[in-house]
């Protein structure tokens, strides 16, 4: 069955049924059950249930250091190209907005990539928009090698390819992949994503398989939240995570919790997600999904981010710029959103460690690569 089956189970109308009209009784059941239904997802996604919170919190504290330790695996984005041809209404790479365009030469891109090496980072995520005349696969290709030189560990945020080219990238080097669907809901979709190649929802939403049957270790999935009900987007997303940690075991499924930041185009989300909205969904999340990774980039303020560190998060930016050539010139508005946490590697590690926590730099190396499953 595919994924696009399994969520038409789930109607919107039933989910949001579910979620707004959650009995008390079974939220508390859900809060001690070792193991969650959908149904259950749906009751700790309530708006009643944000009166558990805290029990919420200890849960998901208890279940990431049992399955997780103590331990925050940093990593930093490198922008290699900010040409988009889609208009994702969000975007600051919106195809609609003047801001500088820039697509990154190899030069460099090395350049970024020595940059962010001498702060100790071993993994990275290389980010692209959509323009493949400006930014070819081969341009990517060509610097996934590069990075290799760098990083032992090496994922992509780039248009959605197809399952060849995950693997000739996973070849090179990419082991991981991360694809946002920003919204689920598929009748509300095509309002964020009106023309260029994103506007196809069903093909964005098989891309994440197709990079892990091509070998890639990692496959990062979110919601953009704030563009729609977050908590009805967020109860499939968590599906989608199950999903895929079920279907393909080798590869290992993280989330990330984007809230919409400011951007070129200055788009005004419809839905505010606060601070005890964004906690409640992701202890909801880990509660459903013990052994799925949760990703809190520095879109996210320090406060928040230190809070997390304790309750549930195991992989965190850190040092992160969001335009291409931005550790060595910074050019604020060729960038995709703003930055909330503007730590450096060093200041955030040692945040990470006054918590009793260890920052991973580094936790893969390509010497194992003979223990790679897809090989
Ligand atoms: S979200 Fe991605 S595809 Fe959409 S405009 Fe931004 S960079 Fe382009």
């Amino acid at each position: 069955m595919s994924f696009y089956e399994v969520i038409k189970k789930y109607s919107y109308e039933y989910v949001k049924d579910l979620i707004y009209n959650a009995d008390e009784k079974y939220i508390k059941n859900a809060l001690y059950k070792e193991k969650l239904t959908e149904k259950d997802l749906a009751y700790l996604l309530s708006p009643k249930s944000e009166s558990y919170l805290e029990e919420m919190a200890e849960i998901s504290h208890n279940i990431t250091l049992q399955r997780f330790g103590k331990t925050i695996r940093i990593y930093a984005p490198i922008y290699l190209s900010n040409f988009c041809t889609n208009s994702c209404i969000y975007c600051g790479f919106n195809r609609k907005n003047s801001i500088p365009r820039v697509a990154l030469s190899l030069d460099s891109i090395k350049k970024e990539a020595e940059i962010v090496a001498s702060s100790g980072i071993k993994n990275i995520i290389l980010v692209t928009g959509d323009n493949m005349k400006k930014f070819s696969f081969d341009m990517l290709l060509q610097s996934v090698k590069l990075c290799t030189e760098y990083f032992p560990f090496i994922s992509i945020e780039v248009p959605s390819l197809t399952f060849e080219q995950y693997e000739e990238l996973h070849n090179a080097g990419a082991d991981g992949l991360t694809m946002f669907q920003e919204t689920y809901i598929e009748n509300l979709y095509p309002a964020f994503h009106p023309t260029g190649p994103k506007a196809d929802y069903l093909y964005r939403l098989e891309t994440p398989e197709k990079a892990a049957q091509a070998g890639m270790r990692s496959i990062g999935l979110g919601s953009l939240l704030g563009l729609t009900d977050y908590r009805i987007d967020t109860f499939y997303m968590c599906l989608h995570a199950e999903y895929l940690s079920k279907k393909y075991w080798r590869s290992h499924i993280s989330s990330s919790f984007p809230r919409i930041r400011h951007a070129a185009g200055e788009y005004k989300p419809e839905y505010n997600v606060s601070d005890k909205n964004l906690l409640q969904l992701i202890f909801a999340y880990r509660m459903f999904l013990h052994d799925a990774g949760i990703n809190i980039s520095t879109r996210e303020p320090a406060v928040l981010r230190d809070k997390l560190i304790y309750l549930g998060a195991t992989i965190m930016s850190a040092g992160s710029k969001t335009e291409p050539g931005g550790y060595s010139a910074a050019q604020d508005d060729a960038a995709q959103f703003s930055i909330e946490d503007n730590r450096s590697v060093e200041e955030f590690c040692s945040a990470v460690k006054k918590l009793g926590f260890d920052p991973v730099l580094k936790d893969w190396d390509n010497s194992m690569q003979g223990t790679n499953f897809a090989k």
